[in-house]
């Protein structure tokens, strides 16, 4: 059930209400003007309480945190160098897998040249093989760190496992969730239990839903700084792309969800000449950022080389990416709001 007050909202109702229903019991929440009751499908309202609600709806989505119903309005993630989501453009890019001190603190200059506020890079790696490269592990968050802060950038790398959530928790502005992991539930609520900022990737064959529902795994623990990252998912074909890029997903998910959304073109198509045409469409599509990989010798990167975008590409893909965005935002009545 969700409940949106009328306003100036009366405080009295809305905490008489809330213990009426945590001792049915339901778990409830509240944000500004919304109150949810988790599971509950038919209440009935006293005189006092009606006089005071806007409207009632019983069939909220089982994601109900995340959903529009709750959230009217956009959330915004506010860090230290940058915003995310609402009608902010996030630029984020660096290397796949951080890999070594030297390297890691080049490209972020890099990153920072095109415009980027926040470094990307992988120091826990999921990789298809055991074999692969696995990551520098703690060195590799310390060296990551270190070159966002001489970049004045934020961070975001990648947890994989639960023990290791409060020592990436150390090092990190934004915890990276990715597409192997979204499921992974565990994970999600101990991510959820922290006030890190949550960058969930959507699953290789996870639907629309399976992403929103996986953020609300995050969300019902208390965190709500999640955004969504759209990456591709496995369709028939992957022939001549890694993935399929659903750009469909990016205003479909702007309907249902307040949460940002960023496009992942990298790991979408999976080679590097596709990356700029992709990310403009997902510019078009009303991504709110995008997160690239960029790699100043790819040939020989660690990981996810061929899809890493040489310095002079990405800094021309940041160009029309900025300059499709201001494009777009200066029409008028094409403005997302
Ligand atoms: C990555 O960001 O390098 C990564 C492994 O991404 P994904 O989880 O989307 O495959
Ligand atoms: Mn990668």
């Amino acid at each position: 059930m969700i409940i949106q007050f009328k306003t100036p909202v009366q405080e009295d109702v809305v905490n008489e209400l809330r213990q009426k229903l945590e001792a049915l019991p339901a778990q409830v929440f509240v944000i500004k003007n919304h109150l949810a009751a988790m599971g509950v499908k038919s209440y009935d309202l006293t005189a006092k309480e009606a006089a005071a609600i806007e409207t009632v709806t019983f069939d909220d989505p089982s994601y109900t945190l995340g959903s529009r119903q709750f959230q009217p309005e956009d959330t915004v993630i506010e860090l230290p160098h940058s915003k995310i989501g609402g009608n902010n453009f996030t630029m984020m890019a660096g290397p796949c897998s951080v890999e070594s001190e030297e390297h890691v603190k080049r490209m972020a200059k890099v990153v920072k040249e095109g415009g980027a506020t926040v470094l990307r890079g992988g120091a826990f790696k999921p990789r298809t093989s055991p074999y692969s490269f696995q990551g520098l592990g703690e060195d590799g968050l310390r060296f990551l760190r270190e070159a966002a802060d001489e970049n004045d950038l934020d961070m975001i790398t990648e947890v994989m496992d639960v023990p290791h959530v409060e020592m990436v928790a150390k090092y990190t502005d934004i915890f990276q969730i990715g597409a192997r992991n979204m499921q992974n539930f565990s994970l999600l609520k101990a991510v959820g239990k922290t006030n890190v900022a949550v960058g969930l990737k959507r699953g290789m064959s996870a639907t629309i839903d399976d992403l929103l529902n996986a953020a609300e795994y995050i969300a019902s623990e208390g965190n709500h700084n999640i955004f969504l990252i759209e990456r591709g998912i496995r369709t028939f074909d992957n022939k001549y792309t890694r993935n399929t890029f659903d750009l469909g997903a990016i205003p479909v998910l702007q309907k249902l969800t307040h949460y940002p959304i960023i496009a992942d073109p990298s790991h979408a198509v999976g080679e590097w000449d596709l990356v700029q045409p992709m990310a403009a469409a997902a510019v078009a599509a009303g991504a709110q950022g995008e997160i690239v990989e960029i790699h100043d010798d790819p040939e020989h990167a660690f990981s996810d080389g061929p899809q890493a975008l040489k310095p002079k590409n990405y800094l021309r893909m940041t160009k029309e990416v900025f300059a499709l965005r201001d494009a777009l935002a200066n029409v008028e009545g094409v403005c997302r709001d």
